[in-house]
């Protein structure tokens, strides 16, 4: 939470904004005091990097299980940033009732908490009002709020019902029946083919744009995570590696899936090998070893290449499967305005230097003089081009 507050690519309000001055109160450091250290840190015994963990004796407020002391998985750095940073909620006692009962009703923490989100700034609009949700006050930093829609959705009862049905649907909704200006949603419905946004702020990372819409099965961050790559490394400089890498990652992530094996070791553990790798973002010698895996478990020698191979087939399949329900081609990876690039004045301005800058050395526009909703305008109109041009790139 704290690299992704100082680095501006935290969601809060709806993905509206990339940080937030209280946002350390649900940091790392709040959550090491009251993780469980009494056993291995693994969602299995035998894995030594141990990045599960799990907070015991948390005392439920609300609902079913409510007064009851449970033990509550996580919460992980996406349940975070839906539950919490999305919708303004930095309260880790409420982090930990939202994600039992997710965990619990068995629904995703980043489909509700985007919901929610989207919902909450639809209520700020005026789209919404207490009459249309029953009641609730949807506003920023209601956990209250958030606890009850969460219940209402597992019981199938009062606004829960429409809010659980996800953005997509809920956009659809409120343009029918409230009048809501369906440009404006499509911009802030942080949603691409039915699936809702993982929590990281992309506008500066073109690849981790393209990573999220041009997933097959939606924007998750499972396909490819390419934002640290690309702003952090500095590995993605032009289209064409952009392109490469929106080909690779997803086919190769997609092995591990196959084969029922947890992808962190592959790049979360860097070998020294790697400061020297022609394509570091690779992690080459870790490639190698799943390569000695597979041949050491199956005894069929294999190249790297046919590990991609048996991976692109099913990732080919998957496709075609896609095509078939009517999806698969490039107009169903067109992304909410908001994940390019600021969809409204209020963001354009809440970064105003930024934008103003990129105006002046990017495009060679003197952002002097002109009005928030010219310099708009005409940074969306850059970030469109730049977006066509990834998808060229890729669909080549
Ligand atoms: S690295 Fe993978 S297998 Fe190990 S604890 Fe983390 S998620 Fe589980």
């Amino acid at each position: 939470i704290e690299i992704m507050n100082k680095f501006d690519l935290l969601p809060v309000q709806n993905h509206r904004l990339g940080s937030d001055p209280h946002a350390n109160a649900i940091n790392g450091e709040i959550w090491k005091e009251q993780f469980d250290h009494s056993g291995p840190d693994g969602c299995w015994y035998g894995c030594s990097m141990g990045c599960a963990h799990a907070v015991p004796h948390y005392h439920l407020q609300s609902g079913p299980y409510k007064g009851q002391a449970v033990f509550v998985d996580g919460p992980e750095y996406e349940s975070l940033g839906a539950l919490g940073s999305n919708l303004q909620i930095f309260d880790p006692a409420a982090m930990l009732e939202l994600c039992f009962y997710c965990d619990t009703y068995g629904i995703d923490t980043i489909s509700v908490g985007d919901s929610i989100a989207f919902a909450f700034e639809c209520y700020e609009l005026g789209i919404l009002n207490k009459e249309r949700t029953g009641g609730l006050e949807l506003t920023w930093g209601n956990a209250e709020a958030a606890f009850e829609l969460l219940h209402q959705m597992a019981r199938g009862q009062g606004f829960g019902v429409t809010v659980g049905q996800g953005v997509r649907a809920m956009k659809k909704i409120f343009v029918e029946e409230y009048d809501a200006d369906p440009k404006y949603l499509q911009d802030i419905g942080m949603e691409v083919k039915g699936m809702e946004i993982s929590e990281y702020i992309s506008r500066e990372s073109l690849a981790q744009q393209g990573g999220y819409a041009m997933a097959s099965k939606g924007p998750q961050h499972d396909e490819a995570w390419l934002i640290f790559m690309e702003l952090v490394h500095k590995q993605l400089p032009d289209f064409e590696s952009k392109a490469e890498a929106l080909h690779f990652f997803p086919i190769w992530r997609t092995w591990f899936s196959l084969h029922g094996l947890c992808k962190l070791p592959w790049n979360d553990i860097i070998p020294e090998s790697n400061k020297t790798a022609k394509e570091p973002s690779k992690v080459p010698e870790h490639l190698e070893n799943y390569r000695w895996l597979y041949e050491g478990v199956t005894g069929t020698p294999v190249t790297q290449e046919d590990l991609m191979l048996q991976s692109e087939r099913v990732y080919n399949f998957q496709r075609i499967f896609n095509l078939r329900l009517g999806f698969g081609t490039r107009e169903h990876d067109i992304p909410p305005f908001r994940l390019v690039g600021p969809a409204s004045e209020f963001e354009y301005e809440s970064r105003a230097e930024r934008y103003d800058q990129q105006l002046k050395e990017i495009q060679h526009i003197d952002p002097e003089g002109k009005s928030t909703a010219e310099k708009l305008q005409l940074t969306r109109a850059y970030r469109t081009r730049q977006y066509d041009l990834l998808m060229d790139a890729v669909y080549k």
